[in-house]
């Protein structure tokens, strides 16, 4: 059995959805558990409609909503024939009627809750899988449609929740695996789920990745197959850098350093469940499905060693840590290493040393309560303070705790960009800059063509 995601820009019309059923298909035998985000853009619409209901800006709300009922029920009309047609747009009612009555209340209350946030959110991911469903069916996939807030059960912690594993793996299990028995295809949307009380909440943005790896690890999937727009991880973000090579493996530390690190690909969270439960995770182009793209959790033991990619983070801020005492350090370093777990990814070590620490930072909202926590957890023994407007650079690979050679070619290439080696099994596999915003472009062209330019190549293994 496998698990397959489809990101928002896999379904983000009628003819992708179209496409995605052809995969769907093409992997039938395998018997699959299909996993999908909201159709692009529609949870970042969604989200600004609630917040002009809160602004008391009616008219904006109910313009994002107009826009957003429009959309999906012109894209869905175009996945099944017109026979089906009244019953896809039936299905679809009870949760525009929600959609309304959410922002109403926002409205009325002029508030925009975490909780009421997570309410709104919820529907682009219940919509884009009601959708994929019926699509599905009628393209000769019998699926079977699940309501994710049924079986994701999480914590109360709104917009960020987590996971209570025990009553999620238990539904899940006695949710889908009669599905699967019947011959038939679960789909269900991804980012959501729902307290023990049945609340709707979500696992924090692009938190569908993460969905897929509950769902593959609780089932024992073969493999987690997530579909998305590029394909495979690359060596440094195609987007800021054009030339970035495809990466064929990664472990799963590496790509929970790559995620923590800005590359977002996949959500941080969905390494947890997948190496725990050892099931391997291929990032795939749903546009050029036969493409072999990266396989995380399965490394090739022949690989020459060699930094894998270039992950960037802007908008930093650096919190350093000195310690005030002259007694032993590694309490600061321990007590710091619990509060950046605790904040993980918006919180990273990029040096520890004997006399203290330095950390970064890529949310301004919570830099006043991580702040706070840093001083009630280290403050007694550590004086703090914050800089602000950086870029931390990520030079990430595992090879760098085996191979020392690597480590000295990599602070060789960035030796003008105050280099900070993170501490060897303690942290990170990485190398950390910290660069001004204006050097970006050039820095990362440089370390890309001193440590990753592959001539002919266009693979890294
Ligand atoms: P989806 O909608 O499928 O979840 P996302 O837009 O969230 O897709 O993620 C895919 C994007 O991740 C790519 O288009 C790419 O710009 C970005 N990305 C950032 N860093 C990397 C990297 N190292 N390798 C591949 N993609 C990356
Ligand atoms: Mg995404």
């Amino acid at each position: 059995m496998i698990v397959l995601k489809f990101g928002g820009s896999s379904v983000d019309s009628a003819e992708s959805i179209a496409r995605v059923a052809g995969i769907a298909r093409g992997l039938l035998e395998r018997r699959l558990v299909v996993v999908v985000s909201a159709m692009a853009k529609t949870t970042r619409r969604l989200l600004e409609a609630a917040e002009a209901a809160a602004a008391g800006d009616r008219e904006g709300a109910l313009a994002a909503f107009d826009e957003i009922e429009t959309f999906h029920r012109r894209e869905s009309q175009g996945v099944v024939p017109p026979a089906s047609r009244a019953a896809l747009d039936a299905a679809l009612d009870p949760f525009f009627n929600e959609l309304r009555t959410q922002l109403d209340e926002i409205f009325s209350t002029r508030a925009l809750t975490p909780r009421a946030a997570d309410a709104v959110a919820s529907c682009g991911e219940l919509l884009a899988s009601t959708i994929l469903s019926f699509a599905f069916t009628h393209s000769g996939v019998d699926s079977a449609w699940v309501d994710c807030r049924r079986v994701i059960v999480t914590d109360h912690d709104f917009t960020r929740a987590r996971p209570l594993y025990g009553p999620t793996d238990a539904r899940l299990r006695e949710t889908l695996l009669p599905l699967l028995r019947a011959g038939r295809v679960p789909v269900l949307g991804g980012y959501v789920g729902a307290t023990l009380q049945g609340v709707t909440t979500t696992l924090g943005k692009e938190g569908s990745d993460f969905s897929a790896a509950i769902v593959g690890a609780a089932l024992g999937a073969e493999e987690v197959l997530i579909w998305t727009d590029v394909d495979g991880m690359r060596t440094a973000d195609p987007r800021l850098f054009p030339g970035a090579r495809r990466i064929r493996t990664l472990s799963f530390a590496e790509a929970l350093e790559l995620s923590c690190s800005g590359a977002k690909k996949p959500h941080y969270g969905t390494l947890g469940p997948a190496s725990r439960a050892g099931v391997p995770i291929r990032i795939l182009d749903s546009r050029h499905p036969e493409a072999q793209g990266t396989v995380i959790g399965r490394r090739n033991p022949d690989a020459p060693p060699t930094i894998k990619s270039i992950a960037c983070r802007s908008n930093a801020h650096l919190i350093s840590a000195r310690a005030t005492g002259r007694e032993e350090n590694d309490g600061l370093l321990g007590g710091v290493f619990e509060i950046c777990e605790r904040f993980r990814p918006s919180l990273l070590v990029l040096e520890g040393r004997a006399d203290g620490c330095e950390l970064a930072l890529d949310r301004e909202d919570r830099l006043a309560e991580i702040h706070s926590s840093l001083l009630s957890g280290v403050g007694q023994s550590a004086e703090l303070w914050v800089t602000r407007g950086r870029t931390v650079v990520s030079l990430v690979s595992e090879d760098l705790a085996t191979h020392p050679e690597l480590v000295e070619r990599t602070l060789e290439a960035a030796r003008d960009h105050d280099p900070r080696l993170v501490l060897k099994g303690v942290a990170a596999p990485a190398v950390r800059l910290l660069a001004d915003d204006e050097d970006l472009p050039g820095l990362i062209a440089r370390l890309h063509g001193e440590l990753l330019a592959g001539g002919s190549e266009e693979v890294v293994e």
